[in-house]
Order: C-alpha cells, then sequence, then structure tokens
C-alpha cells in the first residue's frame, strides 16, 4: 500500500467504506475476506453478522458469527438494530449496525461476506460510501466439488446450496467487480487492487484541495 508522506498526512484523509464481497456458496468469499482481514496491513475492520444457522465444526462463536437463535434475532430486527437482514438457504443473518456506524465514523473500511438480498439494502442507505465485488466460481462442476471437500455441510444442505447457486450468480452484474476465483492468490491479488484503487478514489478523499493549494504556493 502506498505510504503517505510527512506533508500529505497531515492534510489529507478519507472517509470510510464498506467493501462488500457476494457469491454462492463455495466460490471462495469467506476465505478471501479473511485472508485480506488478518492481513493487518490493510487495517479492514470485519463485520461479523448474527445468523440463527447451526455453528459448524470449525466456527468459533462470536468470531465468524454470532450464533442466536430466532426469537433473538426478532428482538434485534424490531429494535433495527441491524442495517439489513436476510434469510439464506433457510436461516436468517444480519449485520449490526453499530460496529459499522463506529467503523465508518473514523475514517476506517469494513468489509462484508454477505448475500445480494443484503447489498442491495446496503447500498440504499449508504450510496457512496460501498464497494461490491462479486466472487464467481470457475464452474459448477468445480463449485460442488469445493463444497464436497470442505464436508462441514450435510449432503442435502450442499444440495441446497447448489439449487440456490444458479440464481446467486445471476445477480453478478448488480455489482461493481467481478471477480473469477480460479485460483485463490490471483483473486486475492485483484481484491487488494481493488482496495487500492478505492482507497484513492479523489471523491471518497478529503484535504485534497488544500494539499494542492499547498504545492502551488510553493517557491519555483
Ligand atoms: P454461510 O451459511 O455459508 O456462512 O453463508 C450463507 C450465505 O449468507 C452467504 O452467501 C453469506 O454471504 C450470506 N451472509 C452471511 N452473513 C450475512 C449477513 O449478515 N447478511 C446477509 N444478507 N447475508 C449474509
Amino acid at each position: 500500500m502506498q505510504a503517505p508522506t510527512k506533508e500529505n498526512a497531515t492534510t489529507i484523509g478519507r472517509r470510510g467504506f464498506i467493501l462488500i464481497l457476494s457469491s454462492p456458496s463455495g466460490a471462495g468469499k469467506t476465505t478471501l475476506t479473511r485472508q485480506l482481514a488478518s492481513d493487518h496491513t490493510w487495517g479492514l475492520d470485519v463485520s461479523i453478522s448474527v445468523t440463527t444457522r447451526q455453528r459448524r465444526p470449525s466456527e468459533i462463536d462470536g468470531k465468524h458469527y454470532q450464533f442466536i437463535d430466532r426469537e433473538a434475532f426478532d428482538a434485534l430486527r424490531s429494535a433495527d438494530n441491524l442495517l439489513e437482514w436476510a434469510e439464506v438457504h433457510g436461516n436468517f443473518y444480519g449485520t449490526p449496525r453499530k460496529p459499522v456506524e463506529k467503523v465508518l465514523g473514523v475514517g476506517r473500511d469494513m468489509i462484508f461476506d454477505i448475500d445480494y438480498q443484503g447489498t442491495r439494502q446496503v447500498r440504499a442507505k449508504l450510496t457512496d460510501d460501498v464497494v461490491t465485488v462479486f466472487i464467481l466460481p470457475p464452474s459448477l462442476a468445480e463449485l460442488r466439488h469445493r463444497l464436497e471437500r470442505r464436508a462441514e455441510d450435510s449432503p442435502d444442505t450442499i444440495e441446497k446450496r447448489l439449487a440456490n447457486a444458479r440464481m446467486e450468480i445471476q445477480r453478478w452484474s448488480e455489482y461493481d467487480y467481478v471477480i473469477v476465483n480460479d485460483d485463490l492468490d490471483d483473486a486475492f491479488r485483484s481484491l487488494e487492487g481493488i482496495l487500492i484503487a478505492e482507497r484513492l478514489k479523489r471523491a471518497r478523499r478529503t484535504g485534497l484541495t488544500t494539499f494542492v493549494e499547498g504545492l502551488l504556493a510553493e517557491p519555483d
């Protein structure tokens, strides 16, 4: 990432944004999200969703999701504590609102791993400060292979997820960027490229006018 110079660090800032990754199950977005978030040089906060889905053996409550029951979910929803929510594969998922407001308020960026229904809701609420990326699998056969290899879901659940995959893939054109995840390292590099470019966007940055005025005021 570009290191700020001494001069511009004092005057140039920017608003934080939400980076949303969506894809059908098994296309790799969760792996990519976690890889990007665990590399601290990127300074990304991860949104931890609440869900009524059963915890998978490898998942940790409070780290990968907050696992809650339907009653607790409905209470969060009615109290307007969710920025967005959706029913996906028969379970409920939602993004707690407060952590997002806190992160954006201090000019940091946050990464979301959510579906297209949630993406639409976040976009409608935060318009300019949302960047969306759709991850496609190289083929449906590979998608099936990845879900079976993961071996964390029952055969029934896998079939349900594959049936939904076609419908989810059709949402690709609602996204700003599309990555075909044929190779995880390549996909990760593409994601880093998107992050760098979005952080440099003029419209999201503050203090540039003052900085340029200072540059132009320098003697020749
Ligand atoms: P999984 O059960 O495999 O962890 O996730 C299933 C789907 O739910 C994925 O497409 C994932 O992106 C989506 N999802 C996870 N958390 C949220 C959330 O907070 N809101 C929405 N709308 N979708 C979510």
